[in-house]
């Protein structure tokens, strides 16, 4: 995984370390000099933000929520978290950053590994993980109290001090990623609340994009959003992943099929454990499901 910025002390101790430069690395920067030729050609580099996961079972106390998923979710890419209601979705997305561990009893068995990085290794702070691994939830969720600006920086202000004008670059270039610098640059100082929901929501991409983040995981991000809203939060997502790996949980198989590039779909058994069927090409998934199950669901024909 890449370095962050500003970061007083990374989130792992990585030995080899091989995908630390990510995609910030100028395009060929690591391949053949003219003189090498393509037969001495190093391997491509590989973006960060790639996430895998093995094995992974999840538990409320004794319940078993999610059984045996194991999956790749690809780097700059969009990938899909569609299934019933109940089948495990926030769980699983929320194992990917171990926000799980906010909730008493949760835990997991299993690995996943962030750029072959184990995310569950003792020597990773989960604060830090949580800002290589962002969450932008259902409800847009400002700080309530701060202003438009404060809210974009409130993740860097815990990585310490930082220069005024060092601040002002960060806010209008996250702004800017999240589609929002025109409609608020002439009202920073106001208070987040006062934006509408959508431009909250964006709000919330930027604070999450301040801190530099590989991935960023959406929890039903537009399910409190007009058409509209939800069509800029979409757009977003598309320009996004030119930068960063999205993995995002929608009841809405249109907006999968919409924003996607791989889409995995969960259902949940007798036991109520929910459970990977299949992950794919998006246009796989909805065209040619290779399981019965997706078939039925995608098509609507599910109970
Ligand atoms: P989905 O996102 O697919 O709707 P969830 O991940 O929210 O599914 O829920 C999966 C299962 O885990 C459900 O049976 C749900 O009741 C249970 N669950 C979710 N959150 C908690 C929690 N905090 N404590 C106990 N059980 C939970």
């Amino acid at each position: 995984m890449r370095e962050m910025p500003d970061m007083a002390v990374d989130i792992v101790a990585r030995p080899s370390d091989a995908l630390a430069d990510g995609p910030s690395e100028p395009a060929g920067s690591t391949g053949p000099t003219p003189a090498e030729g393509p037969a001495a050609s190093a391997p491509a580099a590989v973006p960060a933000g790639a996430i895998s996961v093995e094995d992974l079972n999840v538990y409320y106390g004794g319940f078993l929520a999610v059984r045996d998923v194991s999956l790749q979710i690809r780097p700059h890419a969009v990938t899909a978290m569609i299934g019933p209601s109940g089948c495990g979705k926030s769980t699983f997305l929320r194992t990917l950053n171990r926000l799980h561990e906010v909730i008493p009893g949760a835990r997991v068995e299993g690995a996943v590994l962030l750029d072959g990085t184990s995310v569950y290794d003792s020597a990773v702070d989960p604060v830090q993980l949580r800002r290589v691994v962002g969450m932008v939830f259902q409800r847009p969720n400002p700080f309530p109290t701060m202003s438009i600006y404060d809210n974009v920086v409130a993740g860097l202000r815990l990585t310490g001090r930082h220069a005024k004008s060092e601040l002002d670059g960060i806010v209008e270039r996250s702004l800017r990623r999240a589609a929002l610098w025109g409609e608020v640059k002439d009202k920073l100082r106001q208070n987040g609340m006062s934006l509408s929901g959508g431009q909250q929501q964006r709000l919330c991409i930027a604070r999450a994009l301040a801190v530099d983040p590989e991935v960023i995981l959406m929890d039903e991000p537009c399910s409190a959003l007009d058409p509209i809203a939800t069509l800029k939060i979409e757009e977003l997502i598309g320009e996004l992943r030119a930068s960063v790996t999205i993995v995002i949980v929608t009841h809405n198989m249109q907006q999968a099929s919409r924003v996607s590039d791989q889409t995995a779909f969960f259902t949940m058994g007798d036991d109520r454990a929910g459970y990977l069927v299949e992950i794919g090409d998006t246009i796989q998934i909805f065209t040619n499901p290779r399981e019965q199950l997706t078939e039925d669901y995608v098509s609507g024909r599910f109970g």
